[in-house]
């Protein structure tokens, strides 16, 4: 295996400078000089110290040309072959295909999803693959475009490669690719305006080969990637004196005589790699220390316009670290690089492995968590980024873990957390210090639930989700059952399960089962009944008071009591959940009922000497998942005041939606 790896990389070496020459008209830096991964380790086995099965390897080199917004690249890929499958081909996403057209699978969802307006037109991008080797044969002529999910014959976002020598288990290839990418004008948070890029999904990347074969699906507009864990040793070369982030550690620098760059960073146990380079961008470090959690410097690349806030995305990076890192287990990296986007860049809040972009505003009040809710969720995905799951088809195991996640960790931090509005095209913020949103609610983004918690059964693959609404499917039901399941078990026993998931599927791929198990597992309960109900149905839950009545009896009964009170609680919604029903006497007496909510109502009978005042089901409301809480309650004398708060707080909800409509992000 030596042998031949090494001769394979020379082979390359001789191929590789006269065609990017062609392409680029500047040679790259020459990379003889750098051993690639083959020569150094084997990758038979995992080398000592590593954290994955680093079966894709990728050593890549890539010149940005900033005048014709392009990428010139090779890159050698070592992958082992880790299922028990044979491979008999090759299958890698082309992600920047999924804008070179109006057809491709990504741009028709963006439509169904309702976004009509027709991108400028020096907006498209796209990634050619120019040569394709495969142990040293080149089989350039045998790539072809492959659409597994839909068949879309016009979407170029999946290549298969034919493989003469079929890969068996544990067996290892060789692979080199050189390509040429457009750049786009901002898709999906990737791209670049003016003299800021974030390059993203930018190489030819390998899908994933699984037992039952390989997967490796289109780009589609509601979710995200899915791939196996390697080391990224990546050169990229831009203009002098740009500053350049990425994924992984810088490991060396160097002036080129025409006026570039090169960068060379190197990443260990991750699955992707993204980077960013701009002109603009001012840089400040700092430490998380904390006694029980290895240290991480924290890199933050911000725009000049936002050096008040410098301090508040350190703070919110650090609490993420600190909380995460205490609840579900320690961030394995070292280091982490937070990317503070350009104005009107459309790349703010987004993550990849050890880098991140957040985003706030000129005028930001501490009030108000901009940057820090977009800061937690983002540096929080790098918890779930170290659980490798398929994003494609469960997206919500980093989604929903992670939108659960943030609102915890907003909370615990004590980030001032008040409802706000701008105005004047976004510049001016309005604070409403009387409205403080609530992890619960606001946090778990319950408003986006309600409007569309059937529209789809969870765990259906995301990317089958109708593309409108398959962020609420995605994240805001998953943070309101988690937060659920943490009210019923307690949240000792939810932490607990939620860091066992994290310590034994760190670096794997797990599936819905494997979470659900581990729930099982720890809570000593087998709560499948839920998971049938929040994950493989779209039922929704509702629950409200259908009768409630308390009577003078004309003559005292048997007991003395001189009132008769009845309760008739009902299911509306087709999930069911067991709640509490709570009634209130004018003598001050409360009787808390259990109802397991299985049946369509519940009735309850009272005969006591004090009428009942009022009457609530799941007053604590620990089913966050309930879609129409204003009937869960019921009071026998209106009263004015209560009743216009009552409005007032429908009024609030109203406006919590609006804001929450516009607060999505990733
Ligand atoms: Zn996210």
């Amino acid at each position: 295996m030596h042998a031949r790896s090494f001769l394979c990389a020379l082979l390359v070496v001789a191929g590789v400078d006269a065609l990017t020459q062609d392409i680029a008209r500047q040679p790259l830096p020459r990379i003889e000089s750098r051993p690639a991964p083959s020569q150094t380790q084997s990758h038979d086995q995992p080398a000592p110290g590593a954290r994955s099965p680093r079966n894709a390897n990728y050593s890549i080199d890539v010149r940005l040309d900033h005048a014709a917004r392009t990428l010139a690249g090779r890159e050698t890929i070592q992958w082992r072959n880790i299922s028990s499958q044979t491979a008999t081909e090759l299958q890698f996403h082309l992600y920047w295909n999924a804008w070179r057209n109006a057809d491709s699978t990504w741009m028709r969802e963006r439509r169904l999803a309702g976004t009509r307006t027709a991108p400028r037109p020096d907006a498209w991008s796209s990634c050619d693959v120019s040569v394709v080797r495969v142990a040293g044969v080149d089989v350039t002529s045998r790539k072809r475009f492959i659409a597994p999910d839909d068949g879309n014959t016009a979407d170029q976002t999946v290549m298969s490669v034919p493989l003469d020598t079929p890969v068996g288990p544990n067996g290892s290839v060789q692979i080199e690719l050189e390509w040429t990418a457009k750049i786009p004008r901002p898709f999906a948070r990737t791209g670049y305006i003016d003299d800021y890029y974030v390059v993203v999904q930018w190489f030819p990347k390998l899908g994933v080969l699984a037992d039952y074969g390989w997967n490796t699906h289109q780009f589609h507009a509601a979710t995200e990637f899915y791939a196996d864990y390697g080391i990224y040793d990546v050169s990229m070369t831009v203009p002098n004196g740009w500053t350049l982030g990425a994924s992984g550690r810088e490991v060396t620098k160097s002036a080129n005589t025409d006026g570039t760059t090169t960068h060379r960073y190197r990443g260990e146990d991750i699955h992707d790699f993204a980077w960013t380079t701009s002109a603009r961008f001012l840089e400040a470090r700092q430490t998380f220390e904390h006694p029980e959690l290895p240290r991480v410097e924290m890199r933050l690349l911000y725009q000049p316009e936002h050096s008040a806030q410098v301090q508040r995305h350190f703070d919110a990076t650090a609490a993420t670290l600190k909380y995460y890192g205490e609840w579900f287990g320690a961030y394995p990296y070292g280091h982490i690089t937070i990317v503070d986007p350009a104005y009107q860049s459309g790349s703010g809040g987004m993550e990849y492995p050890t880098l991140f972009t957040a985003g706030t505003r000129w005028l930001s009040p501490r009030s108000v968590t901009q940057p820090e809710a977009v800061t937690v969720h983002e540096a929080g995905h790098q918890f779930w980024y170290v659980v490798g799951n398929n994003e494609f088809e469960h997206a919500w195991m980093d989604e929903g873990l992670n939108t659960y996640s943030t609102a915890r960790a907003i909370a615990a931090g004590a980030f001032p957390n008040y409802l706000s509005t701008r105005f004047f095209g976004g510049f001016i913020p309005w604070v409403f210090m009387e409205v403080p949103l609530s992890r619960e609610t606001e946090g778990n983004r319950l408003a986006g639930y309600r409007a569309v918690a059937e529209s789809d059964i969870q765990s259906t693959p995301t990317f089958r989700y109708w593309p409108g609404s398959a962020g609420a499917i995605t994240y805001n039901k998953t943070a309101l059952w988690l937060n659920t399941l943490e009210n019923h078990l307690g949240w000792p026993t939810l932490q607990k399960a939620l860091s066992t998931y994290f310590a034994r599927w760190s670096f794997r791929h797990p599936q819905p089962d494997d979470f659900f198990t581990v729930l099982n597992e720890v809570s000593g309960q087998d709560l499948t009944w839920f998971f049938n109900e929040v994950h493989r149905s779209s039922n929704a839950f509702d629950y409200g008071v259908q009768e409630f009545s308390s009577e003078r009896l004309e003559r005292a009964s048997a007991s003395g009591a001189t009132y008769r009170t009845i309760v008739v609680a009902q299911r509306l919604g087709e999930a069911f959940f067991p709640v509490e029903v709570v009634t209130t006497f004018r003598d001050g007496e409360r009787i808390t009922e259990r109802w397991d909510g299985r049946d369509r109502r519940q009735v309850y009978v009272y005969e006591r000497g004090a009428e009942a005042v009022s009457t609530e089901i799941d007053p604590r409301r620990t089913l966050l998942l309930d879609v129409d809480y204003t009937n869960n309650s019921r009071t026998l004398e209106p009263r004015a005041g209560e009743a216009s708060l009552k409005w007032a707080l429908t009024w609030m909800v109203w406006m919590q939606d609006l804001m929450l409509t516009y607060g999505f992000f990733a």
